[in-house]
């Protein structure tokens, strides 16, 4: 019995790493694996993790962000969701486009 339930953990860990979470889609749905601003493959990065309502962290629009650093990635919104553990998920893998979170960094500044 434990054994199936080591095998049955394995399984579903298994199953959320390689889940839609980590994938990435455009605005028509289908599953991209670059970015096509930039044309070089998306990347797994550790971010912030963010609970509650923040701030946006660019002062850049929509439009300006959309065109110009769509799949920038520098913190995982939780939403406000705070579970009792929560408190020690400071950080979350996401991916991401590096060119897109460098321009994105060069904008704001
Ligand atoms: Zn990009």
């Amino acid at each position: 019995m434990r054994i199936i339930s080591l095998i049955f953990i394995a399984f579903i860990t298994a199953a959320l790493a390689s889940s839609c979470v980590n994938r990435i889609r455009d605005s028509k749905g289908d599953v991209i694996n670059e970015c096509p601003v930039h044309h070089i493959s998306f990347e797994s990065i550790a971010v912030e993790t963010v609970y509650g309502m923040p701030r946006r962290d660019s002062s850049a629009s929509y439009e300006v962000s959309k065109a110009e650093f769509p799949y920038a990635r520098t913190r995982s919104l939780r939403g406000c969701m705070v579970g009792p553990f929560s408190r020690f998920n400071k950080y979350d893998r996401v991916r991401a486009c590096l060119d897109c979170n460098r321009a994105k960094e060069e904008y704001s500044e």
